[in-house]
């Protein structure tokens, strides 16, 4: 049966290919493909921890006090049976023979698949069931949590091709794959990087939500806040991904494919019509030089930056590196290493490296997210989170220091708020310092800088001129905190709004102010890499933008076609209408 799901468009282009879904689960999972060589090992670890789980039930089970409601008994008779219930056994064997799923995303695909039977059932006892085996499957998770061998998802395969069979079914060889899933966490996103996928549907996100803004590093179209596809997505459906319109098309009609595979096709012809652009300097019509600079999340991310001719890094966000490391986090040589990478990976171009931006949907650890109630976007985050911790914030100040000797380093402070946390941050910069004349080791200078992406700092920015040589708009959060909209949030989506006026003149007021003080000011957040936002930008006085790597080339055709004396006029007509989207988008 065909039908469309509606969500966000997050990352643009067309991809078609077939369904791979990764079921949620209350238990942190990792998702990654295992070597042919592994699937013994995968198979026994499963083996092990089921085994584990079997005794621990039957142990319950014989000590039961013997006064004891029999139901308990009873209860714990149904999981026995399950953990050893042979569709479960067989079809979690499946996942990892024929797809190379690790042990976990089998155990978890399977489990899907089986709750979506018991659902079909007609038996409201048997129903229920359902709650009875996710618990049994979360026991298993749990014991195989701590036992997890991360292996890369196999970049290459897809390029070569030559071991695509290793990934799919015989009778499935190149046939390109879309994941669904009911949500990615940004390290999960960036494990995905390389992959063999070729489109993203996830159910929940906003726009600007982290894993939107991976998906879009990547380069490959997604839709997020598709809310019940992976419920209604099944394993193996074609699916094509409108990642412009936002929508997903689940087993389309041969005529619909056929539409869509010439659109792919011509979006090829056009980036192909891009990429001469790599070379020309971005200079507006009337001789106004652009600084346009790329947002990476790795220091291997550099070559992207430089592939497309981006002139540095305006926003390298660090905390990627420390994503999933809740109990080993990066220590000082791993940093300085990784930043050393980044800053000689550009090869002599400046490297913005932000601090630690920890917190909010970008937690260290999925398990150990906040507390429901509480709201963590407004919560420890950021430099917030980095001064609660002065040894790991020093840490990483000292790592930046040191890869600062390598090349032209600006270090970016995320989401300040207090000259308080100013002060205290610019002193723990002169303790790092010290610390490291102290030990002797070599470090470089560095140009300082804040992020204005909370209301408070862009109405005090002349304060915040005072003590940094940069500023740098993240009008993601900008945009979040003056509208009162959470951005990973894709119910409240269609009140995120760029181009409401309370968030444009803010971002107008911080680039006057800094560009009357001759300090210079770059936008990090995705408005700069929106083509349709650059005039708009460029006519407020803006001159550096940063964003991903694959949204250079489309702002740079902008730049070059613009006039920035006739924009200045337009754009302080459209900073005093109500209605600035008509006048921008129309
Ligand atoms: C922003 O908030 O605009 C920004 C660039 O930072 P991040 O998206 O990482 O929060
Ligand atoms: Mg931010």
């Amino acid at each position: 049966m065909s039908f469309s799901i509606h969500g966000l468009a997050v990352a643009r282009g067309i991809a078609i290919g077939r369904a791979v879904l990764v079921a949620s689960s209350r238990v942190d999972v990792a998702h990654y493909f295992i070597d042919a060589k592994q699937v013994d090992e995968e198979i026994q670890r499963l083996g092990l921890a089921r085994d584990a789980v079997k005794a621990e039930l039957q142990e319950l089970h014989d000590t039961l006090p013997k006064d004891s409601p029999p139901e308990l008994s009873a209860i714990l008779e149904v999981h026995l049976m399950l953990l050893q219930d042979e569709m479960l056994a067989d079809g979690v064997t499946h996942w990892i023979k024929d797809r190379l799923y690790n042990a976990e995303w089998a155990l978890t695909s399977q489990l899907d698949v089986v709750a979506r039977q018991f659902d079909e059932m007609d038996d409201a006892y048997l129903r229920e069931r359902k709650g009875d085996l996710e618990q049994v499957v979360e026991r298993v998770l749990r014991h195989m949590k701590g036992d997890v061998h991360m292996t890369p998802m196999p970049a290459q395969r897809r390029q070569t091709g030559a071991r695509q069979q290793d990934l799919l079914l015989e009778d499935q060889m190149d046939v390109p794959l879309v994941l669904v899933a009911h949500d990615l966490s940004p390290a999960d996103m960036l494990q995905f990087k390389q992959s063999v996928f070729t489109g993203f549907v996830t159910d929940v996100g906003g726009k600007t939500s982290h894993t939107a803004i991976v998906a879009r590093s990547l380069d490959i179209p997604a839709v997020v806040g598709a809310r019940t596809a992976s419920q209604l997505v099944r394993q193996d459906d074609w699916i094509i991904i409108d990642g412009d319109a936002g929508v997903v098309l689940v087993n389309p009609s041969p005529i619909i494919l056929a539409e869509y595979g010439f659109k792919q096709r011509q979006a090829e012809v056009e980036r192909e019509r891009l990429s001469r652009l790599r070379h020309t300097p971005a200079v507006t019509l009337d001789g106004q030089k652009v600084e346009l600079l790329s947002n990476i999340e790795m220091p291997e991310d550099a070559a992207s930056a430089l592939s497309v001719g981006s002139v540095g890094v305006g926003l390298f966000r660090s905390e990627f590196l420390f994503m999933g490391r809740v109990d080993n986090l990066p220590d000082e040589e791993e940093q300085y290493l990784a930043y050393r990478k980044a800053v000689e990976g550009m090869k002599g171009l400046p490297v913005t490296i932000r601090t630690v931006d920890i917190g909010a949907d970008k937690p260290l650890d999925r398990s150990h997210k906040e507390e429901d109630h509480l709201n963590p976007a407004l919560g420890l985050r950021a430099i917030r989170w980095s001064l609660a911790d002065p040894d790991m914030f020093l840490t990483q100040l000292r790592a930046i220091l040191r890869a600062a000797a390598h090349g032209q380093v600006h270090l970016l402070i995320p989401m300040l708020a207090h000259v308080q946390e100013i002060k205290q941050t610019l002193v723990l910069l002169e303790k790092a310092r010290h610390q490291l004349d102290v030990r002797g080791d070599r470090y470089g200078p560095l140009k300082i800088g804040a992020m204005i992406e909370i209301p408070a700092a862009a109405l005090m920015v002349k304060t915040f001129l005072r003590y940094f040589d940069f500023l740098s708009i993240g009008t993601n959060d900008l945009i979040q905190y003056t509208l009162a909209i959470d951005r990973a949030d894709e119910s409240v989506a269609h009140l995120y709004d760029p181009l409401h006026p309370a968030v444009l003149r803010l971002v107008a007021d911080t680039i006057a102010e800094s560009n009357a003080q001759g300090k210079s000011v770059c936008v990090c957040g995705e408005m700069a890499g929106d083509p349709t936002l650059t005039r708009l930008l460029l006519g407020l006085g803006l001159r550096s933008f940063s964003m991903h790597p694959t949204q250079v080339l489309a702002v740079k055709q902008e730049v070059l076609r613009a006039d920035v004396k006739r924009l200045e006029p337009w754009a302080q007509g459209v900073l005093a209408s109500d209605n600035p989207a008509e006048a921008v988008l129309h």
